[in-house]
């Protein structure tokens, strides 16, 4: 035996599963965590698992994320439970360890956790039928309205300043400041673009100050893959890939998806002329979304939706424009100007946004 599968031997053992272990397969195509899927033999029949060895170089306090973890699935347990739903499958569930903690650490330092496996569902890296991207809106809507009245500010911030525009754009013009590459002369444009529109950094957290968006429990990795759609009925019915959940503002979540779904070309695109957020797109989007919500949005946060959408794509071309200032420590690149193109795709977004926002204004009043 190889050292990995020793230490995946030591795992196994110290979670509660029951029955014979029959099979153990790398699972899935997530790119943070190592996914396994695993199958026992049990007197009931066949029982699979998920089994992830969480990734210890982005998540620097595995026990408070996987707290976390266990506050907001116990919380969608229960209330799924009292809408008589399915909860083995419209939840996570966490399979303990021997002694009860919801993660292992391993001989090697790695910390481990278990699912039960969702039966039934599958999950899509690519948006190939739009009504996919309305599933995820949906669930993901769906998932902030059951977690509406969770005390948010329990959560850990398990990524301290994750979606703080504010200190970010203080990031960014550090990032100026050093100019540790001596990029900063070619991309005069992209840094007036950021700094024309400071306001952006700010709004958000204003009105959050001011207690006109309430804390919530966001997801913040909101992309379709992690979602499960049922394979019979085409439905979502779960959220998964919990590891970023923290508190935040729900207008964050609603504004990255629109960020990455709506766009009309990929985050590098070089030609800035195939860029633009498709208002179809964002219309799906936002119908599954305030409908998966369920009323749980007060008026003020539905006002902001579309501005939410604009902050999010316009800190992340910030982050990107400051990356490429710091010479690629953050994001992987995979050709010169890597993130200086990602940036002007988000750029191309942001400007798009401002001239459609009237528009957009006017589904969110559709829907509302
Ligand atoms: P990402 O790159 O999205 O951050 P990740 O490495 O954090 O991914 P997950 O999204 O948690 O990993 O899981 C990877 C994949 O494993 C999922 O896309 C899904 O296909 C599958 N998966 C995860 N949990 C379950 C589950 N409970 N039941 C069935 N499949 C699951
Ligand atoms: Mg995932
Ligand atoms: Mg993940």
């Amino acid at each position: 035996m190889s050292g990995e599968e020793l230490i995946r031997r030591e795992v196994i053992e110290n979670f509660t599963f029951p029955g014979k272990l029959v099979e153990e397969i790398p699972y899935g195509s997530g790119h943070i965590n190592d996914t396994f899927r695993l199958v026992f033999e049990t007197e009931q029949g066949r029982k699979r698992y998920i089994l992830q060895r969480m990734n210890k170089s982005i998540f620097h306090k595995p026990v408070e994320l996987m707290e976390n973890i266990v506050g907001v699935t116990s919380w969608l347990r229960k209330k799924i439970l009292e809408n008589s739903g399915d909860a083995d499958r419209e939840t996570l569930n966490i399979v303990s360890a021997g002694d009860g903690r919801p993660y292992y650490l391993d001989s090697a330092g790695d910390y481990w956790r278990a699912y039960l496996f969702i039966e039934g569902a599958s999950c899509y890296d690519k948006v190939e039928k739009k009504e996919d991207f309305y599933q995820s809106a949906v669930a993901f809507g769906h998932f902030q309205g059951l977690l509406a009245d969770y005390p948010a500010e329990t959560l850990h911030e398990t990524i301290v300043n994750f979606h703080n525009t504010a200190s970010r754009l203080d990031d960014f013009k550090a990032a100026v400041q050093r100019d540790a590459c001596g990029h900063a002369g070619d991309v005069q444009r992209e840094i007036r673009f950021v700094l024309e529109r400071e306001h952006l950094a700010y709004v958000l957290g204003e009105m959050q100050a001011e207690k006109k968006l309430p804390l919530r429990v966001t997801h913040n990795d909101t992309k379709l893959n992690n979602i499960m759609i049922d394979d019979k009925t085409g439905k979502a019915i779960c959220v998964i890939d919990l590891d970023t959940v923290m508190p935040g503002l729900a207008v964050n979540d609603f504004g990255d998806s629109i960020r990455f779904g709506a766009s009309t070309a990929d985050e590098d695109e070089r030609d800035l002329a195939k860029v633009s957020c498709d208002m179809e797109l964002f219309e799906l989007y936002t119908k599954g979304f305030v409908e998966g919500c369920a009323g749980s949005l007060t008026d003020e946060e539905l006002d902001m939706l579309p501005i939410g959408a604009m902050v999010m794509t316009y800190e992340c071309g910030m982050r990107f424009l400051a990356d490429h200032l710091d010479g690629d420590v953050y994001f992987k690149t995979h050709r010169e100007g890597h993130n200086l193109d990602r940036c002007r795709t988000q750029f191309k977004l942001v400007a798009d946004m401002e001239k459609k926002l009237s528009a957009m204004n006017a589904i969110v009043d559709k829907y509302r």
